[in-house]
């Protein structure tokens, strides 16, 4: 595997504990220390494919489940979920109408409130209708509501992982329980191959590992990765760094957010925002049509500080939304890189190089999915290697906790852009 974070680590514990050899090469010095260890974490259903829910459905379970799915000890604890719920505000067109259809399909259960039950529930939230959503410096930013949003989906068992670093921890533990290696502060600078099968991949130190599968996991450094392997223009779906910004606000002390706030997808303001500790709340950006996207050429150089555009942006968004919120002088929060798709939805697959396999284009959403990622890579690698023909016959696998059928053809490197896919972080 080139990469340890939570998804390099998860594929490899998969595929340790079904008794390959295995080895983890990161740059970094510890497993979840590139994008993952900035991720929220957030663990919700609302994708707007059917695979693309059925997967976050299966991968709660990993969660629930954690414990007895790692099957081993870590000395710095294990990594909680904390289930506080997800609110889905329904905004007029909005993303509600694409998904409950879909909760019904996999049998995702959920409440669907009206207005006065949103106001009952939510009594701290301002329930009028902003959108569509428009930059801060918009005239019509602070205009009143146009009148109120028609109410919102509730799933209770969604929520956040409570560090997305530890998991990653807990993983490569587990993996190395299962026999499986690690080795980290190292570079993967090339991919060895020998005709139409990678061999190996060779170090920044010189040394080469010899090796039948590799698995590029290399999170935004994906298309880095494909370019070393030759594979340049081989997918029809490519890979992309895009910058991102999370940012970090005191909730109100009477709202005790920390302790009674849910996790809220707004697509009427543009912003997703959750209980953080300390009483912080934690507000990412949906990825509005309005705000530029900030595309990154080079993952190891970027711009780590908090912008006062997007900072001003997202957090009156959010004090649209909840009034009371104090909005602070002092810009807190973290920026890293999603690997974007094209379509916002991942690609877990073969390659044209035998041997060479990807779980990249995780496009922010995918840390709620490492568990039932490792668990279709690892199912995928044993069936190609094995001799079946992925690519003519795509491979449905089983979720192991709900039985639910994933159809890994939707997430194929060649298939065509998905048109249902929402094209922002909601997947
Ligand atoms: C700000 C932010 C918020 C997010 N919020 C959520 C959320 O709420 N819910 C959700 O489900 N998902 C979320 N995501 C997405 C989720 O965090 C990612 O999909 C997931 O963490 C990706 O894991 P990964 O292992 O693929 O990548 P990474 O964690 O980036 O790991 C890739 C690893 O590869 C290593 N690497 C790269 N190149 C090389 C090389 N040449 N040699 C050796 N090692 C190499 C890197 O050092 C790195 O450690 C968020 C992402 C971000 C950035």
């Amino acid at each position: 595997m080139i990469g340890a974070g939570v998804i390099g680590a998860a594929v490899g514990y998969e595929l340790a504990r079904r008794g390959w050899r295995t080895l983890n090469v990161d740059a970094l010095p510890a497993a979840g220390f590139g994008s993952t260890s900035n991720s929220c974490a957030i663990v919700r259903f609302t994708y707007s494919t059917y695979d693309g829910v059925a997967m976050a459905w299966e991968g709660l379970h990993y969660w629930t489940d954690w414990p007895a799915y790692l099957d081993a000890e870590d000395e710095r604890g294990l990594a909680t979920l904390v289930q506080c719920g997800t609110l889905l505000l329904k905004n007029p067109g909005g993303h509600h109408s694409r998904v409950v259809p879909l909760f019904d399909e996999v049998g995702i259960p959920y409440e669907d409130w009206d207005e006065a039950t949103l106001r009952a529930r939510m009594p701290a939230f301002d329930p009028g209708v902003f959108g569509p959503p428009r930059p801060v410096d918009d005239a019509a930013f602070w205009d009143g509501p146009t009148g109120p949003l028609p109410g919102a989906i509730w799933t209770a068992d969604s929520g956040y992982v409570s560090d997305p670093q530890l998991a990653s921890h807990n993983l490569q533990r587990a993996a190395e329980a299962k026999g499986g290696r690690f080795l980290f502060s190292t570079r993967v600078t090339g991919i060895d191959r020998s005709g139409d099968r990678v061999t190996g991949v060779t170090l920044d130190d010189g040394a080469t590992v010899s090796a039948p599968v590799v698995v590029n996991v290399a999170g935004p450094h994906s298309a880095v990765i494909n370019d070393l392997a030759g594979l340049a223009g081989t997918m029809r779906i490519g890979t992309r760094p895009l910058r991102h910004e999370v940012h970090h606000v005191t909730a109100p002390p009477a709202l005790d957010y920390e302790h009674t706030g849910v996790h809220v997808s707004d697509g009427d303001t543009g912003v997703y925002f959750r209980p953080e500790t300390g009483n912080s709340i934690l507000v990412g950006s949906e990825d509005p049509e309005c705000d530029a996207r900030d595309w990154v050429d080079d993952p190891d150089h970027f711009d780590r500080s908090i912008t006062a555009a997007q900072w001003e942006a997202q957090v009156l968004r959010l004090a649209r939304r909840i009034p009371s919120l104090g909005v602070p002088n002092q810009r807190r929060g973290v920026v890293d890189l999603y690997d974007v798709a094209d379509d916002w939805i991942p690609i877990y697959d073969r390659t044209d190089l035998d041997g060479y396999y990807v779980a990249i284009g995780t496009s922010g959403n995918q840390f709620k999915n490492a568990g039932v990622a490792g668990h279709c890579m690892a199912e995928l690698i044993t069936a190609v290697e094995a001799g079946h023909d992925h690519d003519a016959d795509p491979l449905t696998v089983t979720g192991r906790y709900t039985g639910v059928a994933l159809h890994l053809g939707s997430f194929s490197r060649n298939r065509e852009i998905n048109p249902d896919s929402s094209f922002s972080v909601n997947g």
